[in-house]
């Protein structure tokens, strides 16, 4: 391929074409960058944590009626038993010695057992009341949760479309621009561009504004003495320089 050549008015171009790249860049940087992204996998991450914490406690809450239920009986199941020990007694149908003895202190042993089940009852009560306030928090959280994501998401949603819309925008005039940009120019130019990000910068009172640096004095001549119609480069980064009449020359 021979050295690109291009009228000054052509090179201009790529001028344009190198802010429209920036602005599409700076665009597809905010686009990945958007806080919002990040806040909402964050709000996401808790979700997860209160969905399973919900189970959890639903899970124990569940367990805990099946134990209150199962202590509430044996209650019942002791409590009938002293009423009909207590019937035998009262209706004088014992009356050995041994036998009085035995049915006296079974029901004392049946008063001892009904108090510690009434005990675990109680526990049962208090670790119900725990956790039903813990579900309750849960459900709060979770509900407010949803609330925040919904509000974050459309906050996403809206600087989506902005960013898409300018994207859409500055691609049209993207392609208009490079429309009217020979291929072998736009081709060096894209090159340039994949490899460092810029593909052309303006000479600036005698800088290159691709590398920031300024050109040497040889540099400068090489230039000078090139036709208007050379597409010339930056002997430090390669960019193309486009020349203007701020270029120093
Ligand atoms: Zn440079």
């Amino acid at each position: 391929m021979g050295p690109v050549k291009a009228s000054p008015q052509t090179q201009l171009r790529l001028l344009e074409l190198a802010d429209l790249d920036a602005e599409l860049g700076r665009l597809d940087h905010r686009r990945r960058g958007l806080p919002e992204v990040t806040e909402l996998s964050r709000l996401e991450v808790r979700a997860g944590e209160l969905k399973d914490a919900l189970v959890a406690t639903e899970t124990e809450l569940s367990d805990l009626t099946r134990e209150q239920s199962r202590a509430e009986r044996d209650v019942d199941q002791v409590r009938t038993r002293i009423e009909r020990d207590r019937a035998r007694l009262d209706a004088g149908q014992v009356s050995a010695a041994r036998e009085l003895a035995s049915l006296q202190s079974e029901i004392e042993n049946l008063h001892r057992r009904q108090g510690d089940l009434e005990e675990v009852v109680l526990e049962l009560m208090e670790r119900r009341e725990t956790l039903d306030s813990q579900q309750d928090e849960l459900t709060t959280e979770r509900d407010n949760l949803g609330g925040q994501m919904a509000e974050v998401a459309a906050r996403r949603d809206a600087a989506f479309a902005e960013i898409d819309e300018q994207t859409a925008k500055a691609s049209d005039q993207r392609a208009s621009v490079a429309a009217e940009v020979p291929a072998d120019l736009l081709a060096l130019y894209d090159q340039i561009r994949k490899a460092k990000g810029v593909g052309a910068a303006m000479l600036r009172a005698g800088r290159c504004e691709g590398c920031h640096l300024s050109l040497n004095a040889a540099d400068l001549n090489v230039i000078r003495a090139s036709a208007p119609d050379e597409v010339v480069r930056c002997e430090e980064c390669r960019r193309i320089l486009v020349r203007t009449p701020e270029s120093g020359l």
